[in-house]
């Protein structure tokens, strides 16, 4: 079977080294923190541009911590796009907060901009008839907070409109970049792009380690104080004096370790990326099937090649057909986040979004990685187009 994500293939080039640096851990007896995570910390906020990165336990943990870190709690109200993991929006409920739900682009399945004043508005004058609404936003005045961003399938969202309308309306932008770290707009890594970033080093995102990790950006030393006292359950100056409550939020000493190895490849990994998804757009019929576009300031890391078909019928046909010929399908996302049973109380209706429903029926994710071969993207190729 051509699988999605090819991690043995990955392992087999890095094995010795990564035994190396596990072992490094184990001797050292540091399992929990320590210069490892450090200078992988400091290596990434270089990496990125920015000033600060806060290592955690997951990237959802990371949207957690970010959240908290900014105040947001019972009685906030935060703007999520529909087409997404459910961990975007998760990440607002439970930390008390209400997801306001807003369409994508039909383009590149990011979140709509040109949406975003609609809704606030909306929001403002409890006015369902200009933008859908949760049904506690209308019985109750909640705050709005913020917007999160997400940089779908490895694709940058559109920061220069979102960081513009969210300064007019005082709220702040959070880049849920777990699955486009490594991505870049107009020359700027993501996790850059906002006023706070949230990656995922889950093991099947561009960049993963060997079980749950995640990481956060920014520039604010006062909010990267706050996120460090966070992770471990609020401390103060000293382990025992909690000056707010938090998690257990830090990545594993031996995750960091094997994050060191896997940035050695990384760039290079994403050049094959790269070559991967420019031979699937020249051979891919692009009558049968539309592509995820990329806009010319972005540079995508592919942590998926989504295609979409012309109907319902035919996606469930193409998946069918692709996974008979054994090559490996998945379908990001078939349940949009307003029809999830867990976000049933919020009252919204499945036509509230447009594209996201459309969507939904229509996409499907082919093999992608740094190890595909032209011979095996012909293969795919050649399924996919009928020939
Ligand atoms: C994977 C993912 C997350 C959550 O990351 P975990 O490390 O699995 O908690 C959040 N948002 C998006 C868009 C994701 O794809």
């Amino acid at each position: 079977m051509q699988p999605l994500i090819d991690l043995k293939t990955q392992y087999l080039n890095i094995e010795e080294k990564v035994k190396e640096e596990i072992m490094k851990v184990l001797d050292s007896g540091q399992f929990i923190m320590g210069d490892t995570v450090s200078q992988l910390e400091n290596y990434l906020a270089n990496y990125v541009g920015v000033k600060h990165c806060i290592s955690c336990s997951s990237g959802t943990d990371a949207l957690v911590m970010s959240l908290l870190a900014n105040g947001v709690g019972p009685g906030d109200a935060v703007i999520v796009p529909s087409f997404t993991f459910i961990a975007s929006a998760e990440a607002v409920s439970l930390t008390g907060a209400v997801p306001l739900f807003i369409d994508i682009d039909k383009d590149d399945f990011n979140i709509s901009s040109d949406k975003i004043q609609i809704l606030i508005d909306a929001f403002n004058d409890k006015s369902v008839s200009r933008h859908p609404l949760p049904e506690i936003a209308l019985h109750e005045d909640l705050k709005l907070k913020g917007i999160i961003a997400v940089d779908l399938f490895g694709c940058p969202a559109n920061y220069y409109e979102i960081n513009k309308i969210a300064k007019k309306n005082n709220l702040v932008v959070i880049e849920d970049a777990a699955q486009s770290f490594g991505a870049t707009q107009n020359g700027n890594k993501t996790c850059s792009l906002a006023d706070i970033a949230c990656t995922s080093f889950f093991p099947a995102k561009p960049l993963g380690c060997y079980g749950d990790g995640g990481a956060i950006f920014c520039n604010d030393d006062n909010i990267a104080d706050t996120l460090r006292s966070i992770r471990v359950h609020g401390q103060g100056v000293n382990k025992y004096e909690n000056i707010r409550l938090g998690l257990t939020g830090r990545l594993d000493t031996i995750q960091a370790a094997v994050l060191s190895v896997k940035l050695e490849i990384f760039d290079n990994e994403i050049n094959e990326r790269q070559r991967v998804a420019k031979y699937y757009k020249e051979l891919i019929n692009k009558n049968k099937f539309k592509v995820q576009k990329i806009k010319s300031e972005n540079e995508s890391v592919w942590a998926q090649f989504t295609l979409v078909a012309n109907t319902e019928q035919e996606r469930d046909d193409i998946v069918k057909k692709l996974n008979e010929n054994e090559i490996s399908t998945s379908i990001y996302y078939p349940i949009p986040l307003h029809m999830q049973k867990a976000y049933q109380s919020l009252g919204y209706h499945s036509a509230d979004f447009e594209i996201t429903l459309d969507l939904s029926k229509k996409v499907f994710s082919i093999p992608m990685h740094p190890y595909l071969k032209e011979r095996e993207i012909e293969r795919i190729c050649k399924v996919i187009n009928d020939e």
